[in-house]
């Protein structure tokens, strides 16, 4: 069994999928072919973003993000430290500095009464002034962007979605990645939608930034990419893998209510443990299912839960095991144990089960049999 099975979906389209590489071939524009366009508008037709900037990966989403923003030195982008690396790893690219708000125990989302309150101490610090937010939809749900865009307007403040998990999810009929300022997203292989190596996407409907997007992607080119009005990247997408990503388009939707059902039958069957703590998926909110992550009692309990699991050839995976203050990466920051006891906390009890939507209904049932023993 696999944690993410990418060999069934590739033969629902595999035909499609060497179709579309083989135009590729034909015309030889690997670089900012025709796919790109036609991806890019696939992804604003699907969000209902009005801009879609694709580009080299979600990492690199996040970083063209905060270069239209023009962060540097002296600025601090507030976000959760309950996220994987990139979220925080784009600030300190930008040569800004990662200001850490502890999560909501019920979504693992940035907790937005913790949010208004470190932006309200940060106006004690000299050295720090406070320009945007970066918010992370965890596991595939949508953060509370409600009350986060509320708090970012009374301060002045710009929001980033990092939308690399929650590519297809909902949020009050709105899709995610059309939730702020701008959003990012990933098409790294094992995303909800993943393409076949890295890929990601920058959007936005707001054409000032849209066009710094466009420019901060190809080395700050101005009229033509050999004049150059600001410091940018190399940040194209592969026409290769936009041709992949278009085909997986296809089927993308569907594989949204095939990872919802997935998620059902998972907490009908495993809701009633009184000593696990479920996905909770407020009202309004559709999850992308990512990843469908677990609390277990400790991390003994949750030791004994994968060793077992691992048994049964069932694998297991933890996102994650270390949050970000408390990384080495981050050391300079000088936080210390216990200043974000919730996702400390999560840190060591959550672990997440196999979760893709051709996951089989008997492989479902032998990973609830196993996880209730
Ligand atoms: C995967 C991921 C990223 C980075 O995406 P890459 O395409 O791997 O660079 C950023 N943020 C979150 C929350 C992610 O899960």
């Amino acid at each position: 069994m696999q944690f993410i099975d990418l060999v069934t979906q590739q033969q629902q389209i595999r035909a499609k999928i060497e179709e579309n590489i083989k135009k590729v071939l034909d015309h030889g524009q690997y670089i900012m072919g025709p796919e790109i366009k036609a991806l890019e508008s696939s992804l604003c037709d699907y969000t209902g973003a009005e801009f879609c900037i694709s580009c080299s990966s979600g990492t690199d989403a996040l970083l063209m993000a905060l270069m239209a923003y023009d962060i540097g030195p002296g600025d601090a982008v507030l976000t959760t430290p309950f996220t994987f690396i990139a979220t925080a790893e784009a600030i300190s690219l930008a040569g800004a500095t990662p200001v850490f708000v502890d999560i909501d125990p019920d979504t693992y989302n940035i907790d937005p009464d913790q949010l208004e309150k470190t932006v309200l101490a940060l106006q004690n610090n000299e050295k720090l002034i406070p320009k945007g937010i970066i918010a992370v939809d965890l596991f595939g749900l949508c953060a509370d962007y409600d009350k986060i865009c509320r708090i970012a307007e009374k301060y002045g403040l710009f929001v980033i979605e990092d939308a690399a998990q929650s590519f297809g999810a909902d949020y009050h009929g709105k899709k995610a990645c059309n939730l702020a300022d701008i959003a990012c997203t990933s098409f790294f292989p094992a995303k909800p939608l993943g393409g076949y190596g890295d890929g990601g996407a920058v959007f936005t409907s707001d054409e000032k930034l849209a066009d710094k997007l466009v420019s901060v992607r190809v080395h700050g080119m101005g009229t033509d990419k050999y004049e150059n009005v600001r410091i940018g990247i190399n940040g194209r997408l592969d026409s290769l893998q936009a041709a992949i990503l278009l085909a997986k388009m296809d089927i993308f939707p569907d594989e949204i209510k095939m990872r919802q059902k997935i998620a059902d039958r998972y907490l009908e069957k495993l809701g009633s443990q009184t000593s696990l703590v479920m996905p909770d998926i407020p009202k309004g909110f559709a999850s992308a299912w990512a990843q469908y992550s677990i609390l277990a009692e400790d991390e003994t309990h949750r030791e004994s839960i994968q060793k077992k699991l691992s048994a049964e050839k069932i694998p297991t995976a933890i996102y994650y095991p270390i949050p970000l203050h408390l990384q080495t990466a981050f050391k300079f920051l000088n936080y210390k144990n216990g200043d974000f006891p919730v996702s400390e906390d999560c840190a060591k009890r959550i672990f997440s089960i196999p979760m893709h939507p051709y996951l089989k209904s008997a492989d479902q049932d032998r990973i609830i049999a196993a996880v209730l023993k």
